[in-house]
């Protein structure tokens, strides 16, 4: 088994704060799904636009020969366009922030593999140059996420800071790196890319007291199991035994008197139910899987769903209710395409610039999120501002 396949930059997390996960998870067959093959194959347009625009040998005629042929895949969907778009968008602003136009790199390899067996990566963008008020040059990795399903965070991300330091180690020899900043782009999901930053020097310390520790560990299936949000990527996140423990464990909640819960003990129950909520979705996930293979789960079982009525061929359909006497205008709705979808079609830019002063954003509903999101907090109770002298009357 390769070392490679055990400790990539994709599942840092999960190996870095559960190390003997990586060797279980490196036995577990991988799959290829719809999506990671729409994730390559947006991928893949980022690249080529990338590519035309920063460096050179993409001229139009070839750049419009491989955009031909990504439409022409039975994975393109149109929203790609705009989604990639996004990514070129960003890419620009980052290069704007040079003091100079910098060295870019993209699907370029990069090897930490001083800190982990055999480990290498490939970072979708690096930039590398001088930049007004620091001291040395700055080294930006930039990161495409499609999946809309999990929402990735820049900020202290082991995949982006794994990317960063073989970057570090490789581009070191040249130039002269003072901070390393790190974005994801998931237009997806966000709206605006998310960037962190920190020193060269923190990184090589984490890549020290953090990183080598670890992957020493991991590699040959030591360490201690350790649950955490990580469990969501893994193999056996369902039947894990370590896990189950912990939220086990976790669900004594040791209340204390008085009847009513302070409201400190309902954010731990809340923090607590979320733990539980999604090891419970795992279990179900593991549960339903094992009654498909025949397997008995004792007390379950899996049944056929509710099943949703389709048309067998809808144009035969609709002649036959013509036929009927059902007049045209009852088969057919006009809706006016949503602000988001058209936005996906035409791409954030075009968007913005021709549709900007049509758009009005009134606050959400009021949701309830963990303290670490970045929105800032609201409040009913009236500002300082209302309560003295806000109303003349
Ligand atoms: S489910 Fe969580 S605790 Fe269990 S091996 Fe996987 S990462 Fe470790």
């Amino acid at each position: 088994m390769s070392a490679h396949a055990i400790l990539s930059p994709s599942s840092a997390k999960r190996w870095i704060n559960c190390p003997p996960s990586a060797r279980i998870n490196a036995e577990a067959p991988q799959k290829d799904t719809v999506y990671t093959r729409e994730g390559t194959l947006a991928h893949a347009i980022c690249e080529l636009k990338a590519r035309k625009h920063f460096l050179t040998g993409v001229g139009p005629k070839r750049f419009q020969a491989a955009m031909d042929k990504f439409r022409a895949d039975e994975l393109w969907q149109d929203e790609m366009e705009g989604h990639t778009d996004t990514y070129l968008e960003a890419l620009k602003d980052i290069a704007a922030q040079y003091s100079e136009a910098p060295h870019v790199a993209l699907e370029v390899k990069v090897d930490f593999s001083e800190y982990v067996p055999e480990g290498f990566g490939t970072a979708d963008c690096l930039m590398i140059g001088p930049v007004e008020g620091v001291k040395g040059d700055v080294l930006h990795v930039i990161d495409f996420k499609y999946g809309k399903g999990v929402e990735v965070e820049a900020e202290d991300n082991p995949q982006m800071m794994l990317y960063a330091l073989g970057a570090l180690m490789d581009y070191s020899p040249i130039y002269d790196i003072d901070e390393v900043r790190m974005t994801i782009v998931q237009p997806r999901i966000k709206r605006e890319p998310e960037s962190w930053s920190l020193k060269a020097l923190s990184l090589v310390n984490w890549a020290n007291c953090v990183v080598e520790p670890a992957a020493k560990l991991a590699i040959h299936g030591g360490g201690e199991f350790q649950e955490g949000e990580w469990c969501r990527f893994c193999a056996i996140r369902g039947s894990c035994r370590a896990r189950a423990e912990a939220n086990l464990r976790a669900a004594e909640l040791d209340f204390r008197l008085p009847p009513e819960l302070s409201d400190v003990e309902v954010g731990e129950a809340l923090t607590l139910g979320q733990r539980l909520k999604q090891w419970l979705s795992d279990l179900e996930e593991y549960a339903l899987n094992a009654c498909l293979d025949g397997r008995e789960i004792d007390g379950w079982k899996a049944v056929a769903g509710r099943s949703v009525r389709a048309w067998t061929d809808p144009d035969a359909a609709f002649a036959a209710a013509r036929a009927a006497g059902i007049p045209e205008e009852m088969l057919y709705e006009r809706k006016p395409v949503t602000l988001a979808g058209l936005e996906k079609v035409m791409g954030k830019k075009p968007f913005a610039e021709a549709l900007s002063g049509f758009v009005t954003a009134p606050p959400g509903k009021p949701t309830l999120v963990k303290s670490s999101d970045r929105r800032a907090a609201i409040t009913n109770q009236p500002t300082a501002g209302e309560d003295f002298g806000g109303n003349d009357d």
